[in-house]
């Protein structure tokens, strides 16, 4: 672990490692929830010790992690593959096509890495309870570091989260609260819960930790790519939180000399939920009201992060862009039957974003490396592609019932 300190996104003011938790205590003052959080906290480490000490050829990540290894849960997550996509990419006009399948997280969905530092953290505080609200894949993602530790988690889930994601949390022994309403509803019941009776918040972005979990998924594209920067990297954005630790990761690289550029950050959001989109493209904010996409790990009002999110984009020379549920579940279609990859209609989102910036005037003509992160695994939620394919009717057992 590197020495660091927290450093407030909005005001810059710097804190101690342990003189503050969530928000900065200044502009966390203006937070109410209903408004996308203010005061976020980033970790500033000593670039110059990371600088130093990192060597390529026996990488040390923890260099660039904010908790001691001592406090780390026994479940591993991360280290997920990165396959270089060949029929999709030659389709697509682009040579060098990756995905980073973070489906394969234990859980099965990179918010496994956000939980993994936030249980470290709980560990290093003594405290035996953690706290979420959660689309469902953050819930999954928490219920199952917990699992592996003796802590206990708490996890407020719209009642509408599928099946499968609820399934995952209830097995994995967490307590589940269904909420009769949405996910920013659930948000701000979390809040209540843990200012009034205590333990450790896991909300996304509120915690500061969630941010540096995510980010270790950037980190290992570089590393993957041969300690390569990507020209762009695609990422769908529900709260923003993903898009901030992406972008942070290079930001680290970065700081500490190890790259010399960022990559361009695509953030791409379903049509009904495009908070951070309209943020990025016109300068104001305004929430989604009626968040109505399939894709439910991308389904927010009011997106925690937006304001990361913008500044990631903006200083990543990116862009957003928003596609429709419809081309969200072809993408889905096209990159299980051209890659191999199953991922839930949130992580389609990205390739779905790709195909339509490729069929416009900003299409990417690049032989370097662009690669779509692909954030949760598709048995997640199997009744999404249900409603556009067609299992075939059954058979008799023998040969003349076969198509020739
Ligand atoms: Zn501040």
């Amino acid at each position: 672990m590197t020495p660091f300190s927290y450093r407030c996104t909005d005001c810059g003011r710097s804190y101690g490692r342990d003189e503050v938790r969530y928000l900065c205590p200044e502009c966390g003052k203006g937070y109410h929830p209903g408004i996308p959080l203010l005061g976020v906290l980033e970790v500033v480490f000593d670039y110059a010790v990371i600088g130093r000490a990192f060597d390529r050829a026996r990488p040390d990540w923890n260099l660039f992690c904010p908790v001691e290894p001592a406090y780390h849960p026994p479940l591993q997550v991360g280290h997920t593959p990165l396959s270089r996509v060949d029929r999709l990419g030659t389709e697509l006009g682009l040579p060098s096509l990756w995905v980073k399948n973070d489906g394969l997280n234990p859980s099965g969905s990179l918010k496994d890495r956000a939980s993994f530092l936030v249980v470290a953290e709980a560990r290093r505080l003594g405290l035996d309870l953690i706290v979420a609200a959660s689309t469902g894949n953050a819930a999954s993602a928490l219920a199952a570091v917990c699992a592996s530790t003796d802590i206990k988690a708490l996890i407020f889930v719209p009642e509408k989260a599928p099946k499968a994601k609820l399934v995952q949390m209830v097995l994995y022994g967490a307590t589940v609260v269904p909420i009769k309403g949405t996910y920013d509803d659930a948000f701000a019941l979390s809040l209540e819960y843990t200012d009034q009776r205590g333990g450790l918040n896991r909300n996304t972005a509120y915690h500061p930790l969630t941010i540096e979990g995510k980010k270790t998924a950037g980190l290992e594209i570089w590393a993957q790519l041969g300690f390569q920067v990507p020209e762009a990297i695609f990422v769908s954005v529900g709260d923003g939180v993903i898009l901030g630790g992406v972008h942070k990761a290079f930001v680290d690289l970065q700081r500490a000399g190890l790259i010399e550029r960022l990559p361009r950050l695509i953030g791409v959001q379903a049509e009904t939920s495009d908070a951070i989109h309209r943020y990025v493209e016109t300068g104001h904010y305004s929430d989604a009201p009626n968040p109505t996409t399939r894709a439910d790990s991308i389904s927010v009002t009011c997106p925690s992060n937006a304001h990361g999110a913008r500044r990631a984009i903006l200083e990543s020379r990116g862009l957003t862009l928003t596609v429709t549920d419809d081309e969200i579940l072809q993408a889905q279609a096209r990159l299980a039957s051209r890659t191999g990859i199953f991922t839930e209609p949130a992580g389609a989102a990205a390739l779905a974003g790709l195909v339509k910036l490729q069929s416009g005037p900003q299409r990417l003509a690049t032989s370097d490396p662009v690669v779509i992160l692909a954030t949760g695994h598709g048995l997640k939620d199997v009744e999404a592609p249900l409603s556009r394919i067609n299992i075939p009717p059954s058979v008799e057992p023998v040969l003349a019932s076969l198509q020739p």
